[in-house]
């Protein structure tokens, strides 16, 4: 049978009642959760890093190259001209997070975000290496500066700031291609500035986040974390405590007692520093800490786990929880929808575009005494497969047209453009309004239907 209980209203964890900032130092916890989450660290870590070192058809997995306007994402190879499917990336990446988020809450943030990852995965791991579980460096921080504080502190803060250059040497070599970036760590910053540049300010900002800003990037700027409030409801998957269960709290021999005995491991493990027993908490980043910590506790006073647990707001209560809700199904509609768009937008992203332009200010003029009336174009021909191709331009044949083309063979390097000149004459006997000239593109080695139809309309004089 469920039970009301009043939980009791707290502010902002990582404030003192002074506003000054009260720096939360997690204590250490094992189990499921906190394991299976080192594992995942590892792998995205390996694989972020990884990104600028596989090659995929020739290029790397991800080389965002602004400088020339390339951009290579897993084989796929685009330019400027692609900047549309930016749309249809962003709204989908949104249309997902909302629909996860509905599903399963935080999951991101305490799995996989960046920050968390970073943090938990390398920062933490070095702070607790050198200054030792939370205890000690609870007492380092307090204590006098002496020569066992300094070393560890120098030493803690050296290797942040390695992590913090690997992090952004990693992050630039995006932008730059990793080759690049390692020509360059071996020359003069002096000769390419904008690249040290950059490199030194992301670590520096990363050096910030990581050494001195930590939890309030989730708690103060990050916007997601704000939208938990109306990204999620009743139903949805949250790290919460069973009140009913676990209230009133006491010692585990009261018999009046719930199950929680108050003993605040769910606290000092937390990495925002919050009590997790006050209910739901925006600055709650689902990290799982606190349910490893409780399900050791519970292990050792005989008791079932799962007094913290994932489960939704209803479960919590002990009431029904619904999967299947309205909100989802809006969610699943419009990502149906979004999912069609990407895929016949996708569908027409070729490896090379052919577009035919008639010349600015030149209609048509006429020629051989007025018997034939010349259309002047040109084919702009753009090869955006990440490697060299050959293209063949063949024109079709029309009564009466006859046609010039500039080159009817064209090289192109990946993402090189080339404007070739198309002179078209039309008998004027024979003309008709809404003629068009056609011209079939097809690079080398690919089938004939696989080419690209290049038209335009043609003039001439009316008879
Ligand atoms: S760890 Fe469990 S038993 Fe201990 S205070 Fe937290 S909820 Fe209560
Ligand atoms: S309350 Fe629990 S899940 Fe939420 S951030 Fe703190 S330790 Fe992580």
């Amino acid at each position: 049978m469920s039970k009301k209980v009043q939980l009791p209203v707290v502010g902002a964890s990582s404030l003192k009642k002074d506003g000054g900032r009260n720096f939360v130092h997690p204590a250490d916890v094992s189990g499921r959760f906190v394991k299976a989450r080192y594992v995942v660290f590892a792998a995205l870590i390996g694989i972020w890093a990884a990104l600028p070192w596989v090659p995929i058809q020739g290029n790397p997995a991800l080389f965002l190259d602004v400088e020339h306007r390339r951009f290579f994402l897993f084989g796929l190879t685009f330019n400027a001209q692609d900047g549309w499917l930016l749309f249809f990336a962003f709204s989908g990446v949104g249309l997902l997070i909302i629909l996860v988020t509905a599903l399963v809450g935080r999951v991101w943030c305490g799995w996989a975000c960046p920050q968390t990852v970073f943090m938990e995965g390398m920062f933490r791991r070095i702070e607790r290496l050198v200054e030792g579980p939370r205890n000690v460096r609870l007492r380092l921080n307090k204590g006098p500066w002496n020569v066992n504080k300094i070393w560890r502190k120098s030493l803690k803060h050296l290797l942040f700031v390695i992590a913090a250059l690997f992090v952004s040497h990693v992050f630039v070599s995006f932008f730059v291609s990793m080759p690049s970036m390692l020509d360059m760590m071996q020359r003069s910053p002096a000769q390419h500035p904008v690249a040290f540049g950059w490199a030194v300010g992301v670590a520096l900002v990363l050096y910030g986040n990581f050494a001195w800003f930590r939890e309030q990037m989730c708690m103060i700027v990050c916007p997601y974390g704000r939208l938990q409030s109306v990204l999620t409801d009743d139903n949805s998957l949250v790290v919460g405590y069973d009140a009913v269960r676990g209230e009133p709290r006491g010692k585990p021999k009261d018999p009046e007692a719930g199950d929680c005995v108050d003993c605040h491991r769910c606290v000092v493990v937390c990495p925002t520093g919050i009590d997790i027993r006050n209910g739901m908490q925006l600055d709650c980043i689902g990290c799982t800490a606190c349910i490893d910590a409780c399900d050791a506790i519970m292990d050792k006073l005989d008791r079932p786990r799962g007094l913290v647990r994932y489960d939704s707001l209803k479960g919590l209560e002990h009431k029904p929880r619904r999967i299947l809700r309205p909100r989802l199904a809006l969610y699943g509609v419009l990502l149906a929808g979004w999912s069609a768009g990407a895929f016949f937008a996708f569908q027409g992203h070729t490896a090379f575009e052919a577009n035919l332009v008639r010349l600015r200010g030149a209609p048509y003029h006429l020629v051989e005494d007025g018997a034939t009336a010349r259309n002047l174009f040109t084919l702009h021909l753009i090869n955006k497969d990440s490697e060299t191709a050959v293209f063949h331009i063949d024109p079709v044949a029309g009564d009466g047209v006859t046609f010039q083309i500039g080159e009817e063979v064209v090289a192109l390097e990946s993402l090189q453009g080339r404007d070739v000149p198309v002179y078209v004459d039309v008998d004027v006997a024979s003309f008709q309004v809404g003629d068009r000239v056609v011209l079939h593109v097809r690079r080398e080695g690919d089938a004939p239907e696989d080419a690209l139809t290049a038209e335009a309309a043609l003039l001439g004089p009316r008879r």
